[in-house]
């Protein structure tokens, strides 16, 4: 199948990385249709067409898929059952089911260990009862996270000992959870891959990536030899991931490298933060390959545009500082048009190309 230039891609979900794959898009010579429920959400002043209506409403997402040739998403937390009427009027990638898994910890936790991934240690936890035995298995200390609609650190809590598990079972309000080990990690990084339908599979170098009270703060390509056996191994598992899926797409997994190697942390089926580098740092971005592999077109060279790259998020008041960044000859300033910035909320980034 091959959707060509001049056809329309319908979005699910309207922020920013919707933003960045609708300029992608069009660049290509593609029209996007966003799909959102914020009023004025920042994909839409990209897009040609936008549709502001709920995740859950069938009816409507039925009607927005009518109106396209092929869709996407670019946010994981859209329950997978109303997209199915979505996918009754239009492909959908990445596929249902990489959404299913990646959506759901336990779920997804399950699924890279059958295909042998190594999560952190875990159990799952449905009740403050639940979470003491799990703790006592699994140990302190530890991060109990909601199964579903976590992000940014969002949905969690860390428990020091085991007398903060009623604090922690209060943060997360009683949803169902998992117990998770925490891991003595050296850094952090993540496998970018995209999948097209005729079965290729590119991957761009991993980055390092560092994140502060849940958020990625910036990410370093290349990440450093230290990190080169636990890349190759995190690497191979995720060929065999976005195979078992079928995945076309973009894919991004994040691991820790510990002392034993590469230790699976998650996974999301879209664009990810740890992968915007690539606009100026890689000969064709994540956006534009997730556009190619999506329409059925062959996929762009993923080889680095520079010796280094650095990506810092602009992650509340920090965007304020945008005319010094335009200052700068080296950075590239990307801004989300998002309006008033609020502590945590990420309006941008910068990128910076080292020759
Ligand atoms: P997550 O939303 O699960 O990706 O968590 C956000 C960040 O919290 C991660 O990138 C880590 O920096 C930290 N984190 C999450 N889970 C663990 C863990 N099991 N052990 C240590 N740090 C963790």
């Amino acid at each position: 199948m091959t959707v060509p230039p001049g056809s329309t891609i319908g979005i699910v979900g309207g922020g920013q990385l919707g933003r960045m794959l609708a300029a992608a898009a069009a660049q290509i010579g593609y029209k996007c249709h966003v799909y959102a429920p914020d009023e004025a959400p920042p994909a839409a002043q990209l897009a040609s067409s936008f549709t502001r209506g709920r995740f859950g409403d069938e009816a409507a997402l039925a009607r927005f898929g009518a109106s396209v040739d092929v869709a996407t998403y670019e946010f994981e937390n859209i329950a997978a059952g109303p997209l199915a009427a979505l996918c009754a009027e239009a492909p959908l990638f990445p596929p249902r089911r990489a959404l299913e898994i990646a959506q759901d910890r336990l779920l997804e936790k399950e699924f890279v260990a059958s295909l042998g991934g190594r999560p952190a240690r875990y159990a799952a936890v449905d009740d403050l009862p639940g979470l003491q035995s799990a703790l006592e298995e699994i140990g302190a200390p530890a991060i109990l996270k909601t199964r579903r609609f976590g992000y940014d650190g969002k949905g969690q809590a860390r428990i020091a000992q085991a007398g903060d598990a009623t604090a922690a079972w209060d943060a997360v309000r009683g949803a169902p959870s998992i117990l998770e080990a925490f891991v003595e990690f050296s850094a952090e990084f993540s496998i970018l891959l995209c999948g097209s339908a005729n079965g290729e599979t590119v991957l761009w170098d991993s980055p390092r990536n560092a994140h502060q009270a849940g958020i990625l703060r910036h990410c370093e390509i290349p990440a450093g030899p230290d990190l080169a056996g636990a890349i190759a191994e995190a690497e191979a598992l995720s060929r065999r991931i976005a195979e078992a899926l079928g995945h076309v797409g973009m894919l991004c997994l994040e691991f820790f490298a510990s002392e034993d190697g590469a230790v699976f942390n998650e996974m999301a089926p879209r664009v990810h933060n740890s992968g915007h580098w690539t606009i100026e740092g890689a000969v064709t971005s994540q956006f534009e390959n997730h556009i190619r592999a999506i329409c059925g077109l062959p996929l762009g060279s993923t080889a680095l545009a520079a010796r280094r790259v650095r990506m810092d998020n602009l992650i509340g008041d920090e965007v304020l500082g945008w005319r010094d960044l335009l200052a700068d000859p080296a950075a590239h300033l990307h801004l989300y048009g998002k309006g008033e910035p609020s502590p945590g909320r990420k309006m941008g980034h910068v990128t910076r190309l080292f020759f």
